[in-house]
């Protein structure tokens, strides 16, 4: 189990596929909200924590799960499974679940994973948080890499069990570019919940 959490009681965190563009958006995040990041580059297997102890808040970035390569499958379900006790053990304290996908190739991993006895890990982590009553959010990554746009988006929503129209999800279905730095849809659905939660103290970092 991961165990550099700092003792804060708030939280928002980020989870995904690896190379879906988290640390991108992670710097993006903190970036706007004036924290210096040290980052760490090559394969991460440890949460990052973006503390601000006056706040109580913690921003948490976990490590990227499913395949990564040049990382042995046992490696990859010990993070999977860290991944999952650990929002087991801080639903009470987590405000948000940011969960990243790239918006050009989700749907097709899914679809591949797809199966009688296999649930792709995006749809599975959907469904966890919300099992665990963590609001979630999905932010849809580069999608300056796509050009269907609304397509793309009503299909990633049908696998989620969104029923589409996508834009009834708005606060739900983030499209952004982490890497140009629009992130807009992300900070809304963000502060939906935040707000829904009583937190708009919080609204400074999204
Ligand atoms: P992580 O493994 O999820 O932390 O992914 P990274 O943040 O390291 O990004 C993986 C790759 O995706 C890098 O080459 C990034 O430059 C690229 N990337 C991240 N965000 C975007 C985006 O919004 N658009 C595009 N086109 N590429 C992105």
């Amino acid at each position: 189990m991961f165990d550099s959490r700092p003792n804060r009681d708030a939280e928002v965190v980020l989870i995904g596929r690896s190379n879906v563009g988290k640390s991108t958006l992670m710097r993006e995040i903190t970036g706007h909200s004036k924290f210096a990041t040290g980052g760490s580059p090559g394969v991460t297997t440890k949460p990052n924590h973006y503390d601000w102890t006056s706040e109580d808040f913690v921003i948490t970035d976990l490590p990227g799960f499913g395949f990564m390569s040049g990382t042995p499958k046992d490696v990859r379900e010990d993070i999977k499974r860290n991944i999952v006790q650990y929002l087991e053990e801080y639903a009470d304290n987590i405000l948000v679940g940011i969960l990243v996908v790239d918006g050009k190739a989700a749907v097709d991993i899914i679809d591949r994973h797809s199966g009688d006895d296999e649930i792709p890990h995006d749809v599975e982590m959907f469904g966890f948080l919300q099992e665990l009553d963590i609001p979630a959010v999905v932010a849809v990554n580069k999608m300056d890499k796509v050009d269907d746009r609304d397509e793309r988006l009503d299909d990633l929503a049908e696998r989620l069990g969104l029923y589409p129209p996508w834009q009834q999800f708005d606060h739900i279905l983030a499209p952004i570019s982490a890497k140009r730095g629009t992130i807009q849809p992300l900070n809304d659905a963000v502060r939906h919940h935040l707000h829904e939660q009583k937190r708009d103290d919080l609204f400074k970092f999204f």
